[in-house]
């Protein structure tokens, strides 16, 4: 008919990944791969960074006010991390949906069959990042792979 798209009307999205310093050093990173790309989704770009103080605490701004900020500084920055593009139709809430809820021991209990299930540990340390709106999504793509990359401050390591 041509008056509706094909795809039930989704849109073809991007979002942001992170595997976070627990998952890299947890050996988690070629299951959450997998994982990835049978539930459909493209990864359009991946690259291993080291986040300093500065740029682990501009990625995680809004929560700046939080007592848990200081403490998630320093586990943002503990060590390397992987970050994505994703792309897939409904990209953004469908990675949300794979991660599962924050907590990863409520993500345990009540999705287990999430990312945050199988190699998160609590509402902290839960292994991978997903962005959680369109908004998000442009805004942490670009702060990994379109700003200040000539000035070397995204570390690849
Ligand atoms: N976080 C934490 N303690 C909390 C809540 C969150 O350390 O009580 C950390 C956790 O690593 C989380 C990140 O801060 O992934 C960002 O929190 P947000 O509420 O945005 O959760 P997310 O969007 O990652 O599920």
């Amino acid at each position: 008919s041509g008056v509706f798209a094909s795809n039930g009307g989704m849109k073809m999205e991007k979002t942001l990944a992170m595997i976070k310093p627990d998952g890299l050093r947890g050996n988690y990173t070629e299951r959450i791969k997998g994982a990835i790309v049978e539930s459909g989704f493209r990864i359009l770009e991946e690259r291993i960074v080291e986040l300093d103080e500065d740029r682990a605490s501009r990625f995680y701004a809004e929560h700046s006010s939080r007592s848990f900020f200081p403490n998630l500084v320093k586990y943002m920055t503990s060590g390397p991390v992987c970050i994505m593009v994703l792309e897939k139709q409904n990209a953004i809430a469908d990675w949300r949906a794979l991660i599962g809820p924050t907590d990863s021991v409520k993500a345990k209990a009540t999705h287990p069959n999430s990312i945050r299930a199988m190699c998160g540990l609590d509402s902290e340390k839960n292994c991978v990042h997903g962005s959680d709106s369109l908004l998000s999504a442009q805004r942490e793509i670009s702060f990994f792979f379109e700003e200040e990359t000539e000035s070397g401050v995204v570390n690849s390591v």
